[in-house]
């Protein structure tokens, strides 16, 4: 048996480096960027009007005051999506424009409808207007060629939004990994089907399949599968040359019904280790044939839980080139008591309130799920013959869903 720390890093170092594909920035969201991104074209792409107003010489306004207003003559209109090179102003004279439209070549300032006063036609300005007012220059907010995405950003919706600006339709970022969930258990039934005698729900499959969708992750293939040593290896077979990773639920434990280690073997798959000294979770098996990580959680839905969310979870996001690929982790008070387990290392499933506090929640045991709802984060504690007091302080890692919204 080893610790918690051991298993993660063994995880870490068998992980595969991440690899590149290519591909729309539309449906990029949640990967990573592999290579530093520099501007094709500079912002904004030409001077334009920040307003809607008229545009001007500035040079015609500064004598201009309340008493004696400068007068200027309006001709013609920009509006956004215009060439603007259509209209060039003469001395005295300003031109209608419109938000985002192109400032013709003469003019060298805006104002704006709302100071502006129109007298029979003309223009009539009673303040200088300065030079460059209302104008959002070319290349003020960042020059074709320079650095603007580094290698390793995250890509969200507001990066998406940047590089569509930018005209960039594509981008290579780090590959997301083909993963296929088989889940064993001859008692297992899908949700909306009849029960027989014996026989109860399946919850870890659409649970996991949840939390690899909600990574941006639709596995490759899904398969539950019955206590059938047989069955068993034969799709692991198929899925160990299908897959990059696999994640086995059920069925890695000692009972005389568990063959997903025996089936792992025979498939070829070599085993890094197996048991780790935690709660719930313990019978934890980590594996690898050629490049497909392989995943044994043990079948308990509280098991299944942690396992993917401290081990399955951050291996997925090295491979996807994420910086920081375990869940996000503080430190908070327990607001109750806990006994802590001299041999292994606690995954209490914890809800955090407003004042940095978090409550272990209540029905902890490996077969229970009910407290899933409530909880937005595992509180860690390590092993200990003691207990922790409320008030101390605990490490707790932030569930994803409650991270990101
Ligand atoms: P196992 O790891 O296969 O020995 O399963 C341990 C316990 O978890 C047993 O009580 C199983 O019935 C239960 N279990 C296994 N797989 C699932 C599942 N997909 N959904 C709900 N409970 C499960
Ligand atoms: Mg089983």
């Amino acid at each position: 048996m080893i610790s918690v720390q051991r298993a993660q890093q063994l995880i870490e170092a068998h992980c595969p480096p991440p690899q590149e594909e290519n591909i729309f920035v539309s449906a990029a969201r949640g990967r990573v960027n592999a290579h530093d991104l520099k501007s094709p074209l500079h912002l904004p792409l030409f001077d334009n009007s920040a307003m809607d107003g008229f545009a001007l010489k500035s040079r015609d306004t500064m004598d201009a005051t309340f008493e004696n207003p400068v007068l200027l003559n309006v001709k013609g209109m920009i509006k956004a999506g215009d060439a603007g090179q259509q209209i060039v102003l003469r001395d005295q004279e300003a031109c209608r424009i419109m938000t985002g439209a192109p400032i013709p070549r003469s003019a060298d300032a805006v104002i704006a409808k709302e100071r502006a006063v129109l007298k029979d036609g003309s223009l009539a300005v009673s303040s200088p207007v300065l030079k460059g007012t209302n104008i959002r220059h070319r290349g003020e907010e960042l020059k074709k060629g320079q650095k603007v995405i580094p290698k390793g950003t995250l890509i969200s919706p507001g990066t998406i939004g940047f590089l569509a600006t930018l005209g960039i339709e594509r981008i290579s970022v780090y590959r997301a990994p083909k993963i296929t969930l088989i889940t064993t258990g001859s008692e297992l039934v899908a949700a909306g089907r009849p029960l027989a005698a014996g026989k109860i729900y399946d919850s870890n499959t659409p649970m996991i399949r949840a939390a690899l969708e909600e990574m941006g992750i639709r596995p490759v293939f899904i398969r539950k599968l019955v206590d059938e040593p047989r069955i068993i290896k034969k799709i692991l077979a198929f899925a160990l040359k299908e897959s990059d990773l696999i994640i086995l639920m059920g069925g890695v434990s000692v009972g005389d019904c568990d063959y997903v280690k025996d089936a792992l073997r025979r498939a070829g798959v070599s085993p890094i280790f197996w048991k780790v000294s935690q709660k719930p979770g313990k019978p934890l098996y980590f594996g690898k044939k050629n490049k497909t990580l392989v995943f044994g959680l043990p079948g308990n839905p509280a098991a299944v839980f942690t396992c993917f969310y401290e081990y399955v979870y951050p291996a997925i996001r090295i491979g996807m080139g994420h910086k920081g690929p375990y869940l996000r982790s503080g430190v908070m008070k327990l607001c109750k008591p806990v006994q802590a387990d001299p041999e292994k290392t606690l995954f209490l499933k914890g809800k955090t309130d407003e004042n940095n506090g978090v409550v272990p929640l209540k029905r902890q045991q490996s077969h229970m799920i009910s407290s899933f709802c409530e909880a937005d984060s595992l509180v860690v504690i390590p092993p200990s013959s003691y207990g922790i007091r409320a008030g101390e302080e605990a490490l707790v890692h932030s569930l994803p869903h409650f991270m990101d919204g």
